[in-house]
């Protein structure tokens, strides 16, 4: 690589911006090459440096696309799933039960099928 500029701190010229200041932005580097370098002195030791690139060759985030939607939808019916019964809850399952709650409380799912109190064939 040939000799890149190299700006002092805070005296980078416009249009350039590090990889942390681009991701603020919404953006990321997007390949391109670093095309300059920031230094800070520091007493006794080597400079901070600090890589540049051009804000108007960088690239948004990864935006969302048709097939991150669809993962997206997987892993959320992926929690609303119950691994005991296999069915879609409609809820999340509460990480504290680790089931549905028909699962989690037989007992309480079917009230009305159970047998009147005090009845005697
Ligand atoms: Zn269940």
């Amino acid at each position: 690589m040939g000799a890149l500029p190299v700006y002092r701190w805070r005296l980078a010229p416009d249009g350039y911006a590090t990889r942390r200041q681009l991701r603020a932005r919404g953006l990321r580097p997007g390949g391109q090459d670093v095309v300059a370098t920031v230094e800070r002195p520091r007493r006794r030791r080597e400079p901070l440096v600090a890589f540049l690139y051009r804000i108007d060759r960088a690239k948004p985030v990864r935006p969302m696309t048709p097939g991150r939607w669809a993962a997206l939808a997987k892993a959320n019916a992926a929690r609303r799933t119950c691994p005991q019964c296999r069915r879609d809850a409609g809820y999340v399952i509460p990480a504290s039960l680790g089931m549905c709650t028909t699962c989690a409380f037989p007992d309480h799912a079917v009230p009305a099928v159970r047998p009147p109190l005090g009845t005697c064939a």
